[in-house]
């Protein structure tokens, strides 16, 4: 088990003939600790599975230096790092048994045939193979064969970190739930260091400690969900996490308060009134409400979702998401809305500005 440190790595794909190298990770300085839940998230091309590889060292970084434990590791070959890695598809010999597959990696390196016996035993039931040992792997269905992939992840004992690739792509809707809660469940148990690369917010808030929101080739903020949720430090996050995401509108300064649609907004801020660049608010969809006084709104569409209504109103050419009560009547005449100061953000060229928040 290792902490995991990335200084100024920077990786670039070898380019197309007579084309500039375009850099798939532009700038990645981190540090993650032994034994944390990590969840990689972003939208697919952002650089995911480039830094993983790069951890595993499947991939040598164009610059910049990895560490595990504070020894440099950047050039050091995949067999001698002692990561796991489960990729997006199954990796399985489809001519051996679900055993013999569970076993191999322990196998491979001499584990002591009671020992794996113990350990493929253990795994299989954590994943519902028990049942299944003795089959060949080739007779499972996708599901299947992705858990014996993740099985063999799991089954080492000697491993720095265990890394996973969105390893739950070709599970069934019902049984990632289950998969992802026996992960959650075994990296309580065991306290390895594990990096979960996903797309899906909710894989990945249910599933790390620690989310690392990562948006065209660069980290842009590490945080709990509580953290991403509340203070988002970039629009990208704020969009990207949440249902539906943050507000992002433009706004002017007056005296050192947010203006949006001529209304001087209340907010916990006292920011400089000289900021430049492209300011923004940002204010998540639970804190707009409709109100007597505020911004004047035309109502686009109510969303009924059961426990609350996603409501959609728009000011001139701004559209913003609310989420009321289920019980709230949408006002019919004349809605204006108002945002609740202080959950109110402000954004200068999409980095948060640091405010005093009350
Ligand atoms: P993610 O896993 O987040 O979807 P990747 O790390 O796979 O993103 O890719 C990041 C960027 O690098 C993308 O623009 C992708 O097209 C590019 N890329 C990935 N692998 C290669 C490769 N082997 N050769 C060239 N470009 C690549
Ligand atoms: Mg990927």
């Amino acid at each position: 088990m290792s902490q995991i440190e990335f200084k100024n790595v920077r990786h670039a794909y070898p380019p197309a003939k007579g084309q500039a190298p375009v850099y798939a990770l532009k700038e990645v300085s981190q540090i993650w600790n032994d034994g944390g839940a990590y969840a990689l998230l972003g939208p697919s091309g952002c650089g995911k599975t480039t830094l993983l590889n790069i951890i595993s060292g499947l991939l040598t970084p164009s610059e910049g230096s990895i560490l595990f434990d504070g020894s440099e590791v950047t050039r050091l070959p995949t067999a001698e790092r002692h990561i796991a890695q489960v990729f997006q598809f199954p990796v399985v010999y489809d001519t051996m048994t679900v055993y013999d597959n569970l076993a191999f990696p322990l196998r491979n390196r001499g584990v002591a045939e009671a020992r794996v016996t113990q350990r493929v035993t253990e795994i299989a039931e954590m994943l519902d193979l028990s049942d299944r040992l003795q089959q060949r792997a080739a007779g499972l269905t996708a599901d299947g064969k992705q858990k014996i992939s993740l099985g063999r992840g799991l089954v080492r004992e000697d491993v720095n970190a265990i890394l996973f690739d969105e390893p739950l792509t070709v599970i069934d809707p019902h049984l990632k739930w289950q998969l992802r809660s026996k992960l959650k469940e075994l990296h309580q148990r065991i306290g390895m260091t594990m990096i979960y690369v996903t797309h899906d917010q909710v894989e990945a808030l249910t599933f790390a400690d620690k989310v690392v929101v990562m948006y065209d080739g660069g980290v842009v903020q590490v945080g709990t969900p509580v953290e991403l949720f509340n203070r988002p430090k970039h629009t990208f996050v704020g969009y990207f996490i949440g249902s539906p995401g943050m507000n992002v509108l433009p706004c002017t300064l007056d005296q050192g308060q947010p203006v949006f649609a001529n209304n001087r907004l209340d907010s916990g801020y006292a920011v400089a009134s000289d900021l430049a660049g492209k300011l923004e608010i940002g204010i998540r969809p639970e804190f707009v409400s409709f109100s007597d006084d505020g911004i004047p709104v035309a109502i686009e569409k109510v969303e009924d979702l059961g426990r609350y209504q996603v409501v959609t109103v728009r000011h001139e050419a701004e559209q913003i998401k609310m989420v009321v009560g289920e019980d709230q009547a949408i006002p019919a005449q004349s809605p204006k809305i108002s945002f609740a100061a202080d959950n109110l953000l402000l954004y200068q060229d999409d980095w948060a500005v640091e405010t005093e928040h009350a």
